[in-house]
């Protein structure tokens, strides 16, 4: 057997198009042009190269970035300051500090200090709470890319066994949450976990997010079970260079699984195109417009 692929790029693609079409609409029919500020303070590589691609996809959507550098010497002071002015300005509608942040400045103090409603990352605490109680909030990015991603092969997750590996606030808690929102029974492990292998081996639904390099073998996958890896890791490839592999050792587990996303080109497109959906649902709840129905 060899399993389905799961086309994140292709996927997101799509995606992006209906956002575009979304903020076309708005444009056309309300006068409303969203706009996101991508926030990068440092000069990490790994950041630049996200934000670029950010920036990218949120000028081809049609929407308006407002996107600032800060040197890697700035001061929280100058951060919160800086987001106490977006937070006013009334055409920008998402705001994003790109993470990790240098060490003088306090991720968590930074993350509280956006306006829940411009949180399109997810991250404000009333947004993580908001998704705990099942109430309607901006949700983190990759977790919604990996239920999008699962939902194309099954058309409903209602009472599917999943396991998600990992529990960071980025991915594993919150992708666990909206599974369970629909439906699914969910198991979150960890690196705390016994017998992780047989946990993994019940799953019909398996999302790794651990950042640990092909830990995932095919042995521990569910025949025709569905998995989606989360990982993003660069390992030494050939000639001296660095080749990026996920947290699922592909070409065994492909053997085994039903259906698969690849690394690269599988949870990773689908990241930016969550983002540029969430910055047009913040547009929308901020101009008093339904939820645009993407
Ligand atoms: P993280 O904050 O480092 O969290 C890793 C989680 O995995 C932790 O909960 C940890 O358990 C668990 N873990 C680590 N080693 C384990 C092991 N041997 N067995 C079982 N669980 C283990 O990482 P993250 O930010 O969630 O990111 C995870 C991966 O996803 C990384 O490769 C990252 O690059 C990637 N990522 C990709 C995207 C994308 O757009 N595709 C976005 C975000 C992240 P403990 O809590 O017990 O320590």
């Amino acid at each position: 057997m060899s399993a389905r692929i799961i086309d994140g790029k292709t996927i997101s693609a799509g995606l992006r198009g209906n956002v575009a079409d979304a903020v076309h609409r708005l444009r056309r029919d309300r006068g409303i042009v969203p706009g996101i500020a991508v926030l990068l303070v440092g000069d990490n590589p790994a950041s630049e190269v996200y934000v670029r691609n950010k920036s990218k996809a949120v000028a081809e959507s049609g929407m308006h970035a407002f996107d600032r550098n800060l040197p890697s010497t700035a001061s929280e002071v100058e951060l919160l300051d800086l987001i106490a002015m977006l937070n006013a300005e009334k055409e920008v509608n998402g705001i994003l500090v790109q993470l990790p942040l240098p060490k003088q400045i306090g991720a968590q103090k930074i993350i509280a200090a956006i306006d829940p409603a411009k949180d399109v990352d997810g991250f404000h605490p009333l947004n993580v709470g908001r998704l705990a109680s099942g109430l309607p909030a901006l949700v983190p990015c990759t977790p919604l890319g990996c239920v999008r991603l699962a939902k194309t092969v099954h058309e409903s997750l209602v009472g599917l066994e999943a396991v998600v590996i990992g529990r960071s606030n980025i991915v594993g808690k919150p992708v666990a949450q909206l599974l369970l929102a629909e439906n699914a029974t969910v198991t979150i492990a960890h690196s705390k976990t016994n017998d992780l292998q047989s946990v993994c081996r019940r799953a019909d639904l398996l999302i790794a997010a651990m950042g640990r390099p092909e830990m995932v073998r095919g042995d521990w996958i569910k025949p025709g079970a569905t998995v989606i890896d989360v990982g993003i890791n660069r390992v030494p490839g050939e000639g001296g260079k660095t080749r990026i592999v996920g947290d699922v050792a592909y070409a065994e587990a492909a053997k085994i699984a039903g259906a698969i996303t690849p690394v690269p080109g599988g949870v990773g497109p689908m990241t930016i195109a969550c983002l540029l959906l969430n910055t047009v649902r913040a547009a929308c709840a901020q101009n008093g417009l339904p939820e645009p129905k993407i």
